[in-house]
């Protein structure tokens, strides 16, 4: 793996100075084992969110479709129905035998 964690050094997780030969953090206790899997602060770093054009992609995602959501919603209340109409048929005709 890189940028591997070894003490002496700040903890990757949170943040506090472990002392060299440390093989644990204090505050944390996330130690070598756990494999100081905070990666997080590193890959925040490193995401390339200015190549991301967030709105462009809701735009392109839902724009075509504005009423997409209610669709949904229009979907589940069909289903709702189906089943309410096979409940009731099923009242109706008991034996079918
Ligand atoms: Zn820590």
């Amino acid at each position: 793996m890189s940028g591997r964690f070894r003490p002496p050094g700040q903890c990757p997780v949170c943040g506090e100075w472990v002392s060299k030969g440390a093989v644990a953090c204090d505050d944390c206790g996330s130690c070598e084992k756990s494999g100081w899997s905070g990666n997080t602060h590193a890959d925040g770093l490193d995401l390339p969110d200015d190549e991301f054009d967030y709105d462009d992609f809701i735009a392109r995602e839902f724009g075509s479709n504005p009423a997409r959501k209610t669709g949904v919603s229009n979907l589940w209340w069909w289903v709702a129905l189906a089943l309410l109409i096979t409940f009731v048929l099923m009242a109706l005709m008991p034996a079918l035998s």
